[in-house]
């Protein structure tokens, strides 16, 4: 390789600047990694998933990422905390659960788009570089990755490839790996706004129903964000006629008493919301993390924080891997049956969770919803 190439060779190049593939960059360029992260952010784009538990602030401390340090074009806005949940989930009767009894403290409902930005600001200020585009074609020859950066005629090269492109799982569906699915969820999400000026719980609702579960809660821009997780089948109806959704909306209990008068003037798209995981997450020269490598049903409320850590794990991995570029094929091998077998240990005991989360819902023996979820 002559100096030129070196010069321009990436140690990594990272497909996304999720929770996952920001905290990868941010650790790998930390580490001195000549680090690119790519991803297309649409600021119009409202991503969904907004409760961030105790457990991913302390993350975010121990990895001395701090939310004060909001970037410029989100300050009128702020996460805030949650101070716990109410949820109607096994029986009619609400339970109310506080975060203050929780170790980790209280979480926070995240001003998403902002909290997004902050992570990506953290690795760029330890020296990653971002650029704001899509990844294409991926061809490896003679251990270098050839990476085209759609729309800018471009091709980078790296020693590295981690795929952070959320459950698409873009990269490594592309180099062979399979998506094995949990029982089927989709998720049928609107944003609104009260109708009265009245204040509005800043707990977070959470509702079964014979056919799904609704999930509701206060945005700190004070619109409010409330998803149906049902089959395919139940929810294509909903995303054809949203009046029907609106109407199971108001069909509900505790979340219609709580937001009695909204209006929805924002339906947005319908999200897979089941959990499944890849056959293989990591390959000559890639690795998958975070919701690409395995993604969450987000009744677990662990999506963001496992895939801060999933991240970090990865980046942890292919520094290891960089480092010992020389290392011998059982080396290397070591190295990532280590990194997938902690994978298995999260998707084992996520499985186990959302079991008995499922099973403890028994009013609706006959509900073909509850007893697929049941079965998985
Ligand atoms: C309905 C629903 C509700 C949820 N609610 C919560 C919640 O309340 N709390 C919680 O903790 N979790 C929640 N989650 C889960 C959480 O949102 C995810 O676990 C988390 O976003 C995963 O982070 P990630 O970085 O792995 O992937 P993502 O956040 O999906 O990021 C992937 C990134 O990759 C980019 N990308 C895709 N393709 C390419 C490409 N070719 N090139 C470059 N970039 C690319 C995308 O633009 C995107 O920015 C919810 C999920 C769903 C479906």
């Amino acid at each position: 390789m002559t100096k030129n190439d070196l010069e321009s060779l990436w140690d990594v190049v990272i497909a996304g600047a999720g929770p996952a593939g920001a905290i990868a960059a941010c650790h790998l360029a930390r580490q001195g990694r000549k680090v690119l992260l790519v991803d297309q952010i649409d600021p119009a784009h409202h991503k969904v998933g907004e409760s961030l538990p105790g457990a991913g602030l302390r993350f975010l401390r121990s990895v001395e990422i701090s939310l004060e340090n909001l970037p410029i074009a989100h300050q009128p806005l702020f996460h805030q905390p949650i101070p716990g949940n109410i949820s109607v989930w096994g029986a009619a009767t609400p339970i109310y659960q506080d975060f203050l009894r929780d170790p980790d403290g209280p979480g926070l409902r995240l001003d998403r788009g902002c909290f997004e930005a902050t992570l990506r600001s953290a690795a760029i200020a330890a020296g990653a570089v971002f650029r704001e585009a899509q990844i294409g074609e991926t061809v490896r020859k003679q251990n270098v990755w050839q990476v085209v950066i759609e729309g800018q005629q471009q091709v980078e090269r790296a020693r590295w490839l981690i795929d952070a492109t959320g459950r698409r799982a873009v990269i490594a569906r592309r180099l062979g790996a399979k998506k094995i699915h949990d029982p089927r969820l989709t998720a049928i999400y609107a944003l609104g706004r009260a109708a009265t000026k009245s204040p509005t719980t800043t707990r977070t609702l959470i509702e079964a129903t014979e056919s799904g579960w609704w999930y509701a809660a206060t945005l700190p821009s004070g619109e409010i964000t409330a998803g149906f997780h049902t089959d395919p089948e139940r929810a294509s109806t909903f995303s054809r006629d949203r009046s029907k959704w609106e109407v199971a909306f108001h069909e509900t209990r505790l979340i219609s008493q709580h937001y009695p008068k909204i209006h929805f003037d924002r339906p947005l798209p319908a999200l897979d919301a089941g959990g499944s995981a890849l056959d293989r997450v990591t390959g000559d020269g890639w690795v998958a993390c975070g919701d690409a490598a395995q993604a969450f049903d987000p009744i677990s409320s662990q999506g963001i924080f496992s895939s801060m850590v999933g991240g970090a794990r990865a980046g942890a991995f292919v520094q290891t891997m960089l480092d010992h570029s020389d290392a011998s094929a059982s080396e290397s091998a070591t190295a990532s049956a280590a990194y997938v077998s902690r994978l298995n240990q999260i998707r084992a005991a996520y499985l186990a969770h959302r079991r008995e989360a499922y099973r403890s819902e028994t009013r609706w023996p006959l509900s073909s919803f509850w007893s697929q979820q049941q079965s998985g």
